[in-house]
């Protein structure tokens, strides 16, 4: 279960509640959509009690995901599910544990009172830390890890000073027994407020229609001008679309992102170096080889597993030519959750995973660097069978209970 967050209606000022996960906001009373957006990091602030009280917000990484990680012989995974202080300060709670569950957050916004503490570790070393890969620094190395977050936000934890001492804002009790300083808490002060989430109005920019998204999607389709939109420092960015099949009645159209890059550290550039260098069982003519490398990434949440064999088994795939169709299916289209961002911070681990020889590979991930040419987003059809959903072009199952759990992490 999600923390859930309150939060009024841009268009109406109805109340409205949201799951953490929710990147659009859908009005029931007025019916209209927004996408949500926010400069880095979605940040949340607790309800409390003392409001007359100088309040000091401080904050805490929360983070609900996977961790992908290589040592020299092996790529492996961890789910985490933290929400850990994001700033070193003797006396305050190291973590929040599911306590926010027991109550409804709101957004941070501009006029939010009290004053807020920066953010001042390395969400890096608290993920690393709370997965516990710290122990690989005995005899495997660490190679590479990547986060792919279902979620990656800040929520602040209320306090208050009364008689030197630190006060949890919601409770209304001492949180420690030793004294803090003024100095403690002055030199640890954001300059501003964190600046509130924006409600983006959710039109074409090509043709102004209604787009329509589910709430967890990250990119918004328009079946009028078929085009995809994702958005960038606030603003709808374009994004080329690929519908691979003409839509049947049981077609269900699940997204990948194809990312088109070189792989320097390892030269990587076409299919026939990744074949060579990964050490695949088969071979291939000179005309599939000399095709510039894609790598193929699931652009839903899914348990990490079914992530890496999916990206594994497309990937080594290379799949050459998708048959474009020029019309955007009018259902059974599966939502984008995964972000192009995070596909890209995954790109080291799917080259791993589809290496035959690891060793021969993933001691080079350090000094291995991506140079992107081309990204898109493809819809493959799957169809429906008791259990799984099955391309049928190349034979590629996913287990329906992993997608379905994926919508509801
Ligand atoms: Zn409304
Ligand atoms: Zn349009």
């Amino acid at each position: 279960m999600g923390f859930v967050i309150e939060q009024e209606c841009p268009q109406c000022g109805a109340p409205l509640e949201l799951s953490e996960r929710d990147r659009i906001l859908t009005c029931p009373h007025c019916d209209v959509q927004s996408y949500m957006f926010a400069h880095g990091y979605f940040r949340y602030i607790l309800p409390h009690k003392a409001a007359e009280k100088e309040i000091i917000h401080i904050p805490y990484l929360r983070f609900r995901g996977n961790i992908f990680f290589c040592t020299n012989a092996s790529v492996d995974h961890r789910v985490i599910d933290i929400t850990q202080a994001g700033v070193n300060l003797a006396g305050i709670p190291i973590s929040l544990g599911f306590r926010p569950q027991a109550m409804k957050a709101r957004f941070a916004r501009g006029d939010t009172a009290g004053r807020f503490m920066k953010f001042t570790l390395k969400a890096a070393d608290i993920l690393t830390k709370a997965a516990r890969l710290t122990s690989y620094e005995g005899s495997d190395v660490l190679l590479h890890r990547a986060f792919i977050g279902e979620t990656m936000s800040i929520f602040y934890l209320p306090v208050y000073i009364e008689n030197g001492k630190l006060h949890d804002a919601i409770l209304k009790r001492a949180l420690a027994e030793s004294f803090v300083s003024e100095e403690d808490i002055d030199s640890r002060i954001a300059d501003k407020t964190p600046e509130s989430v924006s409600f983006i109005p959710m039109l074409c920019p090509e043709c102004g229609s209604d787009m329509k998204g589910e709430r967890e999607s990250v990119v918004l389709l328009c079946d009028n001008c078929l085009k995809g939109w994702d958005v960038k420092n606030g603003k709808f960015s374009e994004i080329e679309v690929i519908f691979s099949a003409k839509q049947s009645n049981d077609t269900i159209f699940i997204p990948f992102w194809k990312i088109t890059a070189q792989a320097k550290g390892v030269d990587i550039d076409t299919f026939g170096d990744f074949v060579r260098v990964t050490n695949q069982p088969f071979i291939i003519d000179k005309r599939r080889g000399s095709r510039a490398m894609s790598y193929i990434s699931p652009a839903f949440k899914i348990r990490p597993k079914m992530f890496l064999n999916l990206a594994r088994q497309f990937t080594i795939m290379q799949m050459a030519d998708y048959d474009p169709v020029d019309i955007i299916p009018s259902k059974g289209i599966h939502p984008v959750t995964l972000p192009l961002m995070e596909a890209v911070q995954a790109l080291k681990i799917i080259l791993a995973a589809s290496a035959v020889m690891k060793k021969n590979i993933l001691p080079l991930l350090p000094q291995t660097s991506f140079e992107i040419n081309e990204k898109c987003l493809i819809y493959l059809p799957f169809k429906k069978s008791r259990f799984d959903m099955i391309n049928e072009e190349t034979g590629i199952s996913i287990n329906r209970q992993s997608l379905e759990f994926g919508m509801t992490l």
